[in-house]
This record gives structure tokens, sequence and C-alpha cells, in this order.
């Protein structure tokens, strides 16, 4: 079964036995939940739009054994593959108006890959082999893997090998003849709860003394010893409350936790990295390259939705023929489109590693991305803007409905003639959202923090930006000789 249907995939994550708490209690799946239950829709929709013919070229590939599967589990042959994901993260994006959860795992299956690759390469270890087998698993029964990087980091300024608690970097605790045991946790974890699988890696550049530290490795997301606290995202009891309206988007969300390795066993064969500090770098670079690509895409998607909704907000307010509201969305059409063309510049202009797979070009990434941490916060305060103030002052559906109250609603919250109040206010809600609830944990923080803050793009655009070369265009131009 290389393609899961959405009811399918419902049903694997319903066998699985995770150990998840929210508000200081265990609950048993994300399907039980109100709160996490529209982030396990998102991921749905992944296996849903797989399903669709007109999708087909852009949900599903060939795998490694030659199957159809979904791409979500592909391995990139091609520029034409890094551009085909970047398409897919779009319509993703725009299906749901949510983080879909399904690219940190993908990202992470692609940098792996070929960091295994050259490892091998250079210390004759069998990694790049343990990682294909798990890779014709993961394809073959169409996983969603959470790709987990970030640590707890304790104290910056200290290596992981350094803090006082041994613990603040996930490190290996035991070395056995079958296998390690590790220990420590990954932080702001996307779409843990929706996953059946977890892959490690390390989350920065390490030195020998950090050996313990250099691993990386994938087990099910309910192996023993793995512990789920769900991260609280802003509105987020709105969804307990029984209103569609209020949420913004009753359908779909996104979801973060702290995930916790309490001495947690890993087989041999699941042990991709363990112990070869310098390739922790390459890791890091290329999973982090591959994920800034990413939100050129699932931002995009994101950002169409909003930028609907604001077109909708000033139809229904009475203003779309008003200047500078045309002016306002064309602003916002440019800034989502010019992060579109750097996630397919960065595509277009991939590579291939020593492993065959490809690589996007790390320089248009790191612009993407950088790109990306500014971009959606302009949009999100230009929807505000033309959306009005009762993005933040509607009120309840429930007040909405009652008999009386609804009345002086309808009355002083009406729009342009021939809009429903209620779509009207449908509308704040989602820019709401978006911009201020739920869902602006992944439009607008996560563009800032994820894949790295915006100092870490700074850095990678610096280390090559090339700017020797680029003095001696200067010079070459006005006749400077050495
Ligand atoms: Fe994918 Fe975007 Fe969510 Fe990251 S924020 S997992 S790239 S949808
Ligand atoms: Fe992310």
């Amino acid at each position: 079964m290389a393609l899961m249907t959405g009811e399918q995939y419902l049903e694997s994550i319903r066998k699985l036995n995770m150990n998840i708490y929210m508000f200081g209690e265990k609950i048993k799946n994300a399907e039980s939940s109100p709160i996490l239950r529209p982030s396990l829709n998102s991921v749905k929709a992944t296996y849903d739009l797989a399903q669709m013919p007109e999708y087909e070229d852009i949900m599903t590939a060939t795998g490694l054994n030659g199957e159809k599967i979904n791409r979500f589990t592909h391995i990139h042959r091609s520029q034409e593959d890094l551009i085909k994901k970047v398409k897919m993260q779009r319509l993703c994006g725009k299906k749901t108006g949510a983080c879909f959860q399904r690219c940190v795992g993908f990202d992470a299956f692609n940098a792996v890959y070929s960091t295994t690759f050259e490892i091998d390469d250079k210390y004759g270890t069998h990694y790049h082999e343990n990682f294909r087998k798990y890779m014709e698993l993961v394809q073959g029964r169409d996983y969603t893997v959470d790709g987990a990087m970030t640590d707890g980091k304790g104290d910056r300024s200290l290596s992981p090998s350094k803090q006082p608690d041994p613990d603040s970097y996930l490190h290996v605790v035991e070395r056995r003849p079958d296998g390690v045991v590790v220990r420590g946790a990954k932080v702001h974890q996307t779409g843990i709860t929706n996953s059946h699988e977890v892959l490690v890696m390390p989350t920065c550049a390490m030195k020998p003394e950090d050996k313990d530290y250099a691993i990386s490795f994938a087990v099910p997301t309910d192996s023993k010893g793995i512990t789920i606290i769900v991260g609280r995202q802003s509105c987020d009891t709105r969804k307990l409350e029984g209103s569609s309206i209020d949420t913004g988007n009753p359908k779909f969300g996104g979801m973060e936790a702290l995930v916790v390795f309490d001495n947690v066993f890993v087989p041999n064969d699941r042990i991709f990295l363990n112990g070869e500090t310098e390739f922790a770098t390459m890791l890091v670079e290329r999973f982090s390259g591959y994920h800034r690509q990413s939100y050129g895409g699932c931002k995009v998607g994101v950002g169409d939705v909003l930028i609907g909704a604001a077109a909708l907000a000033a139809d229904y307010n009475g203003v779309p023929k008003a200047s500078h509201i045309k002016d306002k969305l064309i602003e916002m059409v440019h800034l989502n489109e010019t992060l579109y063309a750097c996630g397919i510049a960065c595509s277009a202009e991939g590579s291939k590693t020593k492993s065959g797979n490809y690589l996007i070009d790390l320089m248009l990434a790191n612009v993407c991305k950088q790109n990306v941490t500014r971009f959606p916060y302009d949009i999100a305060r230009l929807a505000q803007d033309i959306a009005g103030g009762l993005v933040v002052t509607a009120p309840s559906e429930k007040d909405l409905k009652d008999e009386k109250l609804g009345a002086y609603i309808e009355k002083y919250f009406c729009g342009a003639a021939g809009v429903k109040t209620e779509d009207r206010i449908k509308i704040m809600r989602l820019i709401e959202n978006l911009t201020l609830g739920t869902a602006a944990v992944g439009y607008l923080t996560e563009s800032l923090h994820g894949a790295g803050s915006p100092q870490a793009q700074r850095i990678m655009i610096s280390r090559q930006s090339h700017m020797d070369e680029k003095k001696k265009l200067a010079k070459a131009i006005v006749d400077i000789k050495d």
C-alpha cells in the first residue's frame, strides 16, 4: 500500500499508542481532541490530495522501488522534483490555510539521504544502506514522519557536551551491541501527534568532544520512553467551545509539541549517524536549506488564502473599488509571489549530490527564508489594515445566534448590500486566525524562527556571498591592479 487514502491514514494513526499530554491530562490521540483534530485533518489532506487525478503529477512521484508514492516521501531526482515540491506545498497551503506538517520529515529524508552517503564514503559505515531501507519502508507504507532537529539548547553560549545538564541536547547514554539508548528532548516539534515515526537529527555543529550528541536515527512515535507535551497556541481553547465561526478555520490547523526521549532504545539498523561529529554541520545545513525552500511553497499557499480573505473583507465592507485597497492587495500579491519566486529559483538552481539526489541552491534557499521572516508579517499587517477593527472586536458566534443579541449584531455589523453579516464575521475570524490566532503560529512566528531564525540565514548568506569574487569584478572594471 504505497499510497494511503485519507481514511486509511486516520486508521493507521488510531492504531498507534502515543504518550500525549495536554493541559496536564493524557489524551488518547489527536483524533479524540478537538484542539488537535484540525491538525490531523491538515495531514490527512496530504493523503486526500494525492488521490485526486488532477493533482497526481504534483502530489505523487516514483519511489525507490519504482512504485507510485506520495511526493512527501520522495527522494528528489531532479530540479523538476524540487520545483514540484514547492508547487505541492503551495497547493496544500491553499487547501488548508494552515500548516500541514508533513514537510519536516520530507526535508529530513533528503538531507539524511545525501549526508549518510557521504559519511559512508569517508568511514566505510553503513548508514546510507540503513537509511535507504528505512526510506523503502516509509515510501511503501506512506508514512508521515516528524523530522526532529531542535534541542532545548540550555545555555546558548555552551556546546552540547559542556551544558550543566547533559540532557539539554539529545545524546547517547548507553551503547549496546544491538543499538543505542538515547536521552534528551526535541522542542517545537511540528506534527508529531500526527506522525507514524520520528526522524531525529543533531541541531548544530559539533566538536569531537560532542561525539555522543552527533546522533541521527528514526523510531516509531509510540516507542517506549517517548512523551509528547503539546504546546499551546493563541486562542486554542476556542476549539473546545463548539463554535466553528469563532475558531476562524474550523477544519484545519497545525500543532507543535515538546518531545521527550527518556532512555529510548534505537536498534542498529535505525541509526544514520553515530559520533561522526564533523557531519553534523552538513546534515543541519542541508536540512535547514530544504526547509527554507519549503517556506517558499507553504507560506505562499497560506498567503493566497489570506489575500483572498482580505479581498473578500474589502468586498463585504463595500470598498473593493477604493484605489488604496486595490493597491494594498497588489502589494500583498507582490510580496507573496516574491516568496514563491525564491522557492522556485532555489529549486531550479538545485544540483546533484554525491548520493544522486538533488539539493536546492543553498544561497537562494537562504534568501528565500530571509524574505519569509518579513513578508508574511507585512501581508498580515495589510490584511488587518484592509479588514478593519472588526477582526478583533467581533462578538461570538453564540451572541450572533442569540435571538435578541443577534438582531443587534445583524443591524450594526452588516456590510455591503446582499452580504450576510455571518459571512462578514466568518472572514474577519479567518483573518484573525491567520494573523493572531492558532494559524499565526505557522504563518507568522514560524516564518520568523522556523528552519532557523533570521540571523542563521544571514550567516549562510554571508558564507556563500563570494565577496572576494565581487571585489575582483569591481577592480577589473576600473583597472585596479593587486
Ligand atoms: Fe510544512 Fe510549512 Fe508546516 Fe513547515 S510550516 S511543516 S514547511 S506546512
Ligand atoms: Fe517549519
